[in-house]
């Protein structure tokens, strides 16, 4: 890829003008305060290439804390953090820490495709140096059981044996991963609150609030001092399992002193306090009391609490719940074994058989809550799904926001509701949803109750990470202090210096298409955008072999390019032209095939783009007899 090329070129380029890990090159000195530059990134697409823009910060107070002392501690093996997905992106988290000969990970997502990835289906961190540091890798620990935090972990595991520990919720669904892709793992549970042993590193697991149940922090004890993060979180103070987070040992950990800060900064954008999933339940309780038809309400499958709460207005309603689509069936599983959500005896009904049951008293809960094409809802939105079809009195709930880049599918879905008659109720119009991550003032709480000496925002788009920064800018950091990352970028930490190289490591999007993993790279995407421009025009024909003169053909065969019925004239003038061209060729070039084929490809080109503007790809086939 581009990217790759790119790599090489800058991979000197720190921000003290040394490279200070990934090379050989130690710093000629303490050079924290010569942190100037800070990486702005256009947001890159995987098929173009990539736009970098270095932009100078403007020096902040200088405060010279570089001594002697620290001059020789700099000199000392550096704690390396290296995130090789989650910056520039919400998707795909994972992040290195390497110290010496111990490497411990935190996460291990994946992401879905932009839109002009076509036909791929998911987005893989690059594990290339994972597996060239096998020997280093200790162990994975998890954070919570979210796609951009655990997608990716069987395809690591295909490539690394280490054990991966995690809450109870994010394990078992790790495992459910597993077991489609047929494999085994070293899987650890663990509770909140538990303190593990990864390699050198000893990490302190601390209960945090989000979508999902089960979610951790991570306070990890390094030999440089000790890492905070803060995985994704928001603070609900009135959580649907009353377990709200742990303040007070969060202070003690702020206390005690930490080197660096890593905080989720999906919504510092947003201003104020993000709201408890108590006023989902609440919203939804007051809705489901006016419908009188049946409910369908789609969410995230592993959002329990929401499940939770929804069953339990269901119960109140006096419906049966029946579930439908399979991530929703799996999770909802999983969470009545481990404990996490419990139903009333003859509450569950089978989606097959709600028949003889009235309106009045069903609620389906589905996936599909993103419009996402296969999901059990959108089939509902077009008449596809087995069991339930959508008819007049319906009442649709859309309990979820659409993420960025599905709100037109998923309004796609609510139109094709509507006209089927159901009345549809989605986060625009009523108070049905709440977000998982925590808005400004929550992160304030989190940097006031930590107390870091650096920072470093993650888990978000450019802007995101930008704003976090200003944030804890705006608490009293000093900018110098701050550091954002890309992909592949490493902050090297000591006990008394931080510095930031860039490119140190390949962190390109792996493309996962079908069973091929990495094989789909920038020219094939190239193509295949081509192709969905423009269309194919197969040029065909059968060459004597001896004299190279034409024996059949040409013909002209098109896909995506024009109605050729409609368009005879067009094929008739083509097929001239192609015979023109290889005609020509021959008495120029002889019986050089190349030639040829390039003689008919741009002949062709020219034609087509003189008769209708457009640019197919053209793919001369000639047989020989
Ligand atoms: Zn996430
Ligand atoms: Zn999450």
């Amino acid at each position: 890829m581009k990217r790759q090329e790119e790599k090489q070129s800058t991979k000197t380029n720190t921000r003290n003008g040394n490279s200070n890990g990934g090379t050989a090159a130690k710093p000629k000195q303490n050079s924290k305060g010569g942190m100037l530059t800070q990486l702005k990134k256009s947001v890159k697409k995987a098929t173009e290439s990539p736009v970098r823009e270095d932009v100078k910060r403007t020096t902040a107070p200088t405060k010279n804390r570089s001594t002697s002392a620290q001059a020789s501690e700099n000199k000392s093996e550096p704690l390396k953090i290296i995130p090789l997905g989650g910056l520039n992106e919400i998707g795909k988290n994972l992040t290195i820490l390497e110290y010496k000969n111990d490497i411990m990970l935190v996460d291990c997502g994946f992401s879905f495709p932009e839109d002009e990835m076509y036909g791929i289906d998911i987005v893989l961190p690059d594990f290339t140096y994972l597996i060239k540091n096998a020997n280093k890798v200790k162990g994975l620990i998890l954070t919570h059981g979210h796609e951009d935090h655990i997608g990716a972990v069987p395809y690591l595991l295909k490539q690394l044996n280490i054990p991966v520990y995690g809450t109870r919720l994010t394990i078992g669904l790790v495992e459910n991963k597993l077991k489609e892709h047929g494999i085994r793992g070293n899987l650890k549970r663990i509770n909140p609150g538990d303190k593990v042993k990864i390699g050198l590193f000893e990490v302190e697991t601390i209960r945090v609030t989000h979508s999902v149940v089960d979610a951790i922090c991570l306070s990890i004890n390094t030999p440089v001092g000790t890492i905070f993060h803060t995985g994704d979180f928001k603070i609900d103070y009135t959580p649907v399992d009353g377990a709200p987070i742990d303040f007070a040992r969060l202070a003690e950990i702020g206390k005690r002193g930490v080197k660096l800060l890593m905080a989720d900064s999906t919504n510092a954008m947003r201003p104020g306090y993000t709201a408890s999933e108590k006023v989902v339940g609440e919203a939804l309780g007051n809705i489901f009391r006016s419908a009188e038809g049946r409910i369908i309400i789609a969410t995230f499958s592993s959002n329990v609490h929401r499940v939770q709460r929804i069953i339990d207005n269901a119960v109140a309603c006096g419906r049966k719940v029946a579930i439908s689509g399979r991530s929703m069936i799996n999770v909802v599983n999983l969470a009545i074994e481990l404990g996490y959500i419990s139903i009333p005896a003859n509450t569950l009904v089978d989606i097959n058989k709600l028949k003889g049951i009235p309106d009045s008293k069903v609620l389906i809960v589905t996936t599909g809550s993103q419009g996402e094409p296969m999901s059990a809802l959108s089939r509902m939105s077009t008449s596809e799904h087995k069991s339930v079809q959508i008819r007049k009195g319906d009442m649709v709930i859309l309990s979820s926001t659409p993420v960025p880049g599905n709100e037109k599918t998923v309004s796609n879905v609510v139109n094709k509701l509507f006209e089927k008659g159901a009345d549809v109720i989605y986060s625009d119009i009523a108070d049905i949803h709440v977000s998982g991550h925590a808005c400004q003032e929550e992160l304030k709480l989190i940097h006031s109750l930590i107390k870091p000496t650096y920072f470093m925002p993650v888990h978000g788009e450019y802007r995101h990470l930008k704003r976090h920064a200003l944030l804890a800018e705006s608490l009293g950091m000093d900018s110098e202090d701050i550091f954002i990352l890309e992909n592949g970028d490493m902050l090297s930490l000591t006990k008394q210096s931080a510095d930031l190289s860039y490119n140190v490591v390949s962190a390109d999007p792996v493309l996962v298409d079908g069973l091929g993993v990495g094989d789909v790279g920038n020219i094939v995407l190239r193509d295949r955008r081509l192709l969905s421009e423009a269309g194919l025009i197969v040029v065909v024909a059968t060459i004597n072999r001896a004299t190279k003169e034409i024996i059949s053909g040409p013909d002209i065969i098109s896909r995506g390019f024009v109605y050729v019925r409609e368009n005879s004239d067009l094929i008739d003038e083509a097929k001239i032209v192609a015979q023109k061209a290889l005609e020509k060729s021959h008495r120029s070039n002889g019986a050089d095939w190349n030639a040829m084929k390039t003689c008919v490809k741009e002949e062709m080109r020219s034609f087509i783009y003189k008769s209708t503007g457009r640019n197919p790809v053209i793919l001369p086939i000639f047989m020989e007899a």
